[in-house]
Parts: C-alpha cells; structure tokens; sequence
C-alpha cells in the first residue's frame, strides 16, 4: 500500500467509524438474501423434561403433581428456535408418543426455515393426532424465524403488544383453608379463574368471595351433566361476579349446550370440545366463544387460523395454556392482542420452570421485546 493509497483507506475507515450504523446500513443483507447464500439446514433436536407444580392439580374428574414436557429446538445456522410439548395425560401424549413422533420429523429436508406453512403442512402429515408434540415444532420454528428477522413473532404477525388481555390466574379446588392461601398468591391478578364440578362448587365461590372481590371466571371441565342445573347455576354464578363460563356441560351434548347458550345470563365458552378449526364450524351455534391452546390445536399458525375463524363467525375468542414453561405460553401470548381473555398462567403454577419469558404486569400479559417468542433460557 503506498502513501496515497493509505490515506485513501485511511478515510474510508473513518468515514465508515463516523457514520457506525449507517455505513453498514448503505448495504444491508436481508434475510432472504442471507437465506439464499446459506446451506443450512434445519435440524431438530428434543428432549423430555418433567413439571413439578406447585400444588396438586385438581379438575373435576382427576388430580396430579407432575405433568410431562418435551422440550424442542430447531437449529439453523447456529440461531437456535426453542419450543414445547406439555402433555397433562388426559390428552393421550407422553414422553414416549412425543419421542416416537418427533424421531419422524426429517426437518433436514427443508433449506428455508421461512417457508413455515410448507413446513407446518409436512409436519401434520407425518402422523395423525400427536396435536402437542405437533406445536412443539411449530414453536421452535416461530421462534427461530422470529430470530432470524430479528422482531418478535406479535410483529411479524402485526400485532400490537398494548393490546393484550388481562389474565386470569387459575385457582384449583382444594381446601377451603389452602384456596384462601392460594388467592392470597393470586394478588397481582385482576380476574381469578376458578374450577368447579364437584360437589361443592357454591362453597368453593363462597369461600373465595370471602376473600376477594375481583371478578371470576368459573371453568367446570365437563363437569355438570345437566342443563337445568348448568342454568341455575349460570344464574347464580352471575350474582356472585362471574364474567364467563367455560365448558359447563361434556362437549358431546351439543343440544343442551346450544340450550344454555342461548340462555344463559354470562357466555358460555367451549374449551374441550373445541381443538381445531372444524370444531368452531360444528359448534358454531353451541358457545358464545372458544378457547384456544396451543397444545390442543398444534401450535401457533392453526391457533392464529382459529382466531380469525371464530371472529368470522361473531364468537368471542380466549387463549389458554396447560401447565407448561415459559416457552408455550409466551409463544401463546404472542397471540393475544387478538383475544378477549386469556388465561395464561401456566408457567406460575409450576416450581421448574427452564425458560424466562412473558410477564404479569397488574394483572396484564406483558410481551418480553425480545426476538422469536422472547424466550431465554434460565435454568
Ligand atoms: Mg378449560
């Protein structure tokens, strides 16, 4: 390099160190471009991993301490997207079914991490059923191609974080001395979820109502038999501050459950009965709104589908969780601004949580900034 040469190079650096992000910016590399360069490949990668939670699970029909989850990763070009399965056993998987399905997936045959409905679709055709371990890939793959645009998924998807709904926090049948500890721990929350379908459900409202004034929301997961009895109950259930009913009746007696609805004094909102999109169609005239799970539908892109098929057809839209890590239920808070409720507290009832994610916020799902789904590893 001779002396004319050097200050030319010379001013070029400076001038590149003056200008620090514009200078890179006069040539940006998008994603696509960096996509076509690339010979990555997707690889996938899982592993089982057991919740403790921190009290007993209790629904009307069963009760547990630990729930089942595989934990996903999709590599590609050394960005790793994270997802989950959570599998509470009366929906059929475990460790074992989720293994043998995601040993199936060959992601190696995809190049472009983008092309997530090609992927998706492939993903469902491997096997049927297997809904959670199904959005265990469907996570880790928003999350990755979240990463490598460098936005969060509500932005890739157009949503606006101000947006989200307050969140209900679940309080399990117990004790009528452990379910005032446990509103005690509900204290951040602005609407508690309460589980009913025994036999002393008036008492469990009762005793909460001892306590605090917020507003309820009752889920009876197909607990009550009787249509008169889920009436008077909606009736009462109303006097004492509940904002909504979920899934009074077993999703099989549409008629008495079309009968309520059309009744009943709160919505009526259909939990069980409804996991993919052609449940919403079947029961259009059944429920006054759904609610959504990632691990029941199979992940982000049907839940988003669901979304907008049930807004099309005038029914209100809620988001929910099972017990499950920071991953899924931040994944599925990425989801909503779009919804009326959500009930995502998933992550706070467990003792073991390996993520870091979304936040409670006075009451309020509060989305982290953060890349993908917004996840990052804290265990
Ligand atoms: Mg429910």
């Amino acid at each position: 390099m001779n002396k004319r040469e050097f200050i030319r190079y010379s001013a070029l650096l400076a001038g590149g160190a003056l200008t620090g992000g514009a200078f890179i910016s006069c040539n940006p590399e998008t994603g696509a471009e960096r996509l076509k360069r690339s010979d990555g490949r997707l690889t996938l990668r899982f592993t089982p991993f057991t919740l403790r939670l921190k009290h007993a699970f209790t629904l009307s029909a069963s009760s547990r301490t630990t729930t089942p989850v595989m934990l996903t990763e999709i590599e590609y070009n050394g960005i790793t997207g994270y997802g989950e399965a959570s599998m509470p056993p009366y929906l059929g998987e475990s460790h074992e079914t989720a293994a043998r399905f995601l040993s199936a997936v060959d992601l190696t045959r995809f190049a472009d991490p983008f092309l997530t409905e090609d992927i998706i679709a492939y993903i469902d055709s491997v096997m049927p059923g297997n809904y959670a371990a199904k959005a265990s890939v469907d996570i880790a793959l928003h999350d990755l191609t979240g990463k490598l645009a460098g936005e969060p998924c509500y932005r890739l998807f157009g949503l606006n974080p101000e947006k989200t709904p307050l969140t209900s926090f679940t309080i399990g049948l117990d004790t009528p001395e452990i379910v005032r500890q446990k509103v005690d721990e509900a204290a951040p929350y602005r609407i508690l979820k309460v589980k009913l379908g025994r036999e002393n459900d008036r008492e469990m409202i009762d005793v909460i109502r001892s306590v605090t004034d917020k507003p309820l929301c009752a889920d009876v997961n197909q607990g009550w038999k009787d249509r008169e009895h889920a009436l008077e109950m909606a009736h009462w259930l109303k006097e004492k501050g509940v904002v909504f009913l979920e899934q009074p009746l077993p999703g099989e007696q549409k008629e008495d459950l079309a009968w309520l609805t059309e009744r009943s004094p709160i919505p009526i909102i259909g939990d069980e009965a409804i996991q993919n999109i052609s449940d919403i169609t079947d029961n259009r005239e059944v429920y006054s709104g759904i609610n959504i799970k990632l691990m029941k539908c199979g992940g982000m892109s049907t839940a988003l589908k669901m979304i907008h098929v049930a807004r099309a057809l005038g029914l209100k839209v809620m988001i929910g969780c099972m017990t499950e890590t920071s991953c899924a239920v931040t994944a599925a808070a990425q989801l909503s601004p779009l919804a009326d409720w959500c009930d995502l507290d998933g992550n706070l009832l467990i003792s073991n949580d390996p993520f870091d994610g979304l936040k409670i916020i006075d009451g309020k799902v509060t989305l982290p900034t953060r890349p993908g789904i917004g996840v990052i590893k804290s265990l």
